[in-house]
């Protein structure tokens, strides 16, 4: 399956690749199963049905690698007008926003003072909602830069999440870094093609690398986010967050929108807190390759929904 991964990874950056795919109407059975919707509005709606099976959101605006500074100024007004119509809708208390850092201007020119300072933008409006804001990671080029910048927004913003990815060889020392009291640290795999040099790519290694973060996280004093549909290091993160003494709500388990609903639900069900990352909006190419890439199987009903345009 490597080979197809690996390829997926690649056409996740193809522009040729994603003309193509993206002239496919979103009502294309794959991507809806994916993203509720292109709107605000569709997003909205998504939170409110999670909200009512107990489930809270992260809402990422879709969209990254952005070169125009136009685009990433038109991604943090889509930022404050969701956060918006959170409040009016009365969910602000049941959704917070992700945000990924080439979507608001790191790739741009000065990009890390432009991403910090519309970051900050995001993070003001999120804080007068009363939620907050994680910041993503996307792949080892952005690792420092992200974490500097989480830890900017850190000294305004305390309640800032990061992202650390298991399988980079760095992030068992990254968790240390980032276990302190209240840091909210999401834990996951991570989804981009990485060189070996800095990431295992033997999937058993990525796990051991997996178990030895959740268990840095979770000994630590800080809000670990376990962001997995592994339904093994779902029970390891639930049997190490009872060997820590760690009460449900210390912590909290992640999941992607469309995968393991009915897991999603008995977590919650169990008294865990859970919560759904949501993506919505136009650009959900690079989102749905790395999806396709996680579970090649899928790639059939792609294929099939490809040919039945
Ligand atoms: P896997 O071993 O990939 O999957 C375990 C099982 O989950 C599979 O056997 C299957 O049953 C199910 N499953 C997994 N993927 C799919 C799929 N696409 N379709 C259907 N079923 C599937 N990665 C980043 O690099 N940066 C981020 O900021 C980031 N944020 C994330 C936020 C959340 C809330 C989550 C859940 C994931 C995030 N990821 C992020 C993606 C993550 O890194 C993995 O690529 C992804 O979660 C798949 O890994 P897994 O832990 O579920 O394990």
């Amino acid at each position: 399956m490597r080979p197809v991964r690996d390829s997926l990874l690649l056409l996740s950056r193809s522009t040729a690749v994603k003309r193509i795919v993206t002239t496919l109407p979103l009502s294309a059975g794959l991507v809806r199963s994916y993203v509720p919707g292109e709107d605000t509005e569709d997003a909205v709606r998504a939170v409110g049905e999670l909200a009512a099976d107990g489930i809270e959101a992260t809402i990422d605006f879709l969209g990254e690698e952005t070169v125009e500074p136009e685009q990433a100024t038109a991604t943090v007004q889509a930022y404050r007008t969701l956060l918006a119509r959170l409040v009016a809708a009365g969910l602000a208390d049941r959704a917070e926003v992700s945000v990924k850092l080439t979507a608001i201007g790191l790739r741009l020119e000065d990009g890390e003072r432009v991403a910090l300072e519309n970051a900050r933008s995001i993070c003001r409006a999120a804080q007068r909602a009363g939620t907050t804001v994680t910041i993503d990671m996307e792949d080892h080029t952005t690792t420092d830069a992200t974490l500097a910048i989480v830890q900017e927004l850190r000294q305004d913003f305390p309640d800032t999440g990061a992202v650390l990815q298991a399988y980079l060889r760095r992030t068992e020392d990254d968790c240390r870094a980032l276990a302190g009291p209240g840091i909210r640290v999401r834990l996951c795999k991570g989804a981009y093609d990485e060189p070996i040099e800095v990431a295992y790519t033997d999937p058993a290694e990525v796990d051991r690398s997996y178990v030895r973060c959740l268990k840095v996280l979770l000994k630590g004093e800080g809000y670990p986010m376990v962001a997995t549909h592994d339904p093994r290091l779902v029970e390891i993160a639930s049997a190490l967050a009872s060997r820590y003494g760690r009460a449900q709500g210390t912590y909290e388990f992640q999941m992607l929108y469309g995968i393991r609903p009915a897991e999603q639900r008995r977590l919650a069900d169990a008294g865990e807190r859970v919560r759904v990352y949501l993506p919505y909006g136009e650009e959900w190419y690079g989102y749905l390759m790395r999806r396709l890439a996680e579970r090649p199987q899928n790639l059939s009903l792609f294929l099939t929904s490809l040919i039945s345009k």
